[in-house]
């Protein structure tokens, strides 16, 4: 279930940098009766958690091996390598694991072949609907029983769906529903697949609403955002793999590196790594303040990689990779956006160069009764035309599946979700 954060006893001082531009006389000020503590470790630093606890790891999936090692198993097995071509297409291109479809397998040892090869991972356990059927949130369950979801949203030309790439998150900040439950632990490349290949199953079927008759898009999924649950960089091995399965084009779902979304809130070593990767995805940052003094609290991960750190990153990734970087930041009332933010932010990215960011500043998703609540419109409207105005191209994001708490850091288990979740048999 989601805590409520407790009640903050000290309210820290609210700083303007020096040099900071005069704000817009629109009064803002810091909550001060309500907040949180900041759960620390022996140290004294925020806590964070980047080790996985150990559990049952999930059986292994075709989706967590490369081309190769499936036919080195199957091999192994005393069959053909061409039969991985088989349940790649099988897989990748049908959306199906079910033996019975599968009629150019043999019939004997079908079964057991399919069910090595493509066990079960996820059992849904909830789907709610929104927007008219166009946005719709997926429950699953994993096979130790962890719950983690997904949003599958139709855009005009697009269809995107928000991964988890953890059950749960270590990065413990304040305002996000996941990182108040901790981290349960990493997903598997599989289980991440997994989650796009139930999804075009479902838009196969003709499941996800909002199609217009003028509107060509693919019918699958062509976007990603991994802004589900968890830190994707924090389980980086398997979320380069389910990349690399998403994008190749013979062995995998074939999809565009460019639609595809890696954010982080500033693991600046995997940033790196992650340019130096070729596969060009769009990164996405996670700043969500532009001071250390203020994103110290907001996003505990700056105890280890500061704002300057996690831009110089962010720029590098552009000059590698000549994609454009996403600077994500969630405006939360009275706390992080403040016309003088705007200004400092401008400041801090005009500084790396012209050209190379885009800003999308987004509306926090308010987790019930607390004080992380959306910035007031007026207040929104000014921080953009800030940005703008100085030169960085900003656009509002919307905050599609709200309505469902699918919004990005409200993925989480409710009590509910725990409820239906325990009657659910996994399998
Ligand atoms: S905002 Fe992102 S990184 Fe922070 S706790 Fe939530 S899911 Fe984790």
């Amino acid at each position: 279930m989601t805590e409520q954060p407790p009640v903050r006893t000290t309210t820290p001082r609210q700083v303007r940098p020096a040099g900071a531009p005069a704000d817009t006389g629109i009064r803002q000020v810091r909550p001060k009766t309500e907040g949180w503590q900041q759960a620390k470790d022996e140290t004294g630093r925020p806590l964070l958690q980047f080790a996985s606890p150990k559990r049952g790891k999930p059986p292994v999936h075709l989706a967590d091996l490369t081309h190769d090692e499936r036919v080195a198993k199957l091999k192994e097995l005393g069959l053909p390598g061409f039969r991985a071509k088989q349940l790649e297409k099988h897989y990748f291109t049908h959306y199906t694991s079910d033996a019975a479809d599968m009629t150019d397998l043999p019939a004997s040892g079908r079964e057991e072949l399919v069910a090595g090869m493509l066990p079960p991972l996820l059992t849904e356990v909830r789907r709610l609907e929104t927007d008219r059927g166009d946005t719709i949130k997926f429950l699953w369950k994993l096979h130790d029983g962890a719950l983690v979801e997904s949003v599958l949203m139709r855009y005009p030309g697009r269809i995107t769906l928000c991964v988890s790439s953890q059950a749960g998150c270590g990065m413990n900040c304040p305002f996000c529903a996941t990182g108040q439950a901790g981290l349960t632990r990493n997903m598997s490349a599989g289980e991440i697949i997994e989650q796009i290949v139930r999804a075009n199953a479902l838009i196969a079927a003709g499941g996800l609403g909002g199609k217009k008759r003028d509107d060509h898009s693919l019918d699958r999924v062509s976007n990603i955002v991994f802004m589900g649950m968890g830190e994707p960089l924090a389980n980086y091995a398997r979320v380069m793999q389910a990349v690399r399965v998403m994008v190749d084009k013979e062995h995998g779902l074939g999809m565009s590196a460019r639609g595809i979304t890696v954010s982080t809130v500033g693991l600046v070593p995997a940033i790196k790594k992650l340019a130096d990767e070729d596969i060009p995805v769009t990164f996405a940052l996670s700043l969500h303040a532009p001071d250390d003094h203020l994103r110290d609290e907001l996003i505990p991960v700056n105890s280890r990689w500061k704002v300057d750190e996690a831009l110089d990153a962010a720029r590098a990734y552009f000059d590698k990779t000549g994609r454009r970087v996403s600077i994500e930041y969630a405006l939360i009332k009275d706390m992080n956006d403040h016309a003088w933010r705007a200004d400092l932010l401008a400041e801090k990215l005009n500084a790396r160069g012209r050209g190379w960011v885009h800003v999308n500043p987004i509306p926090l998703n308010p987790t019930p009764g607390s004080i992380w609540t959306a910035s007031e419109v007026p207040v929104q409207n000014e921080f953009v035309r800030r940005l703008n105005d100085a030169g960085i191209p900003t656009t509002l994001r919307d905050t599609r599946g709200k309505e469902i708490d699918g919004a990005c850091g409200q993925l989480v288990a409710t009590e509910e979700d725990e409820a239906a979740a325990a009657v659910t048999p996994v399998g």
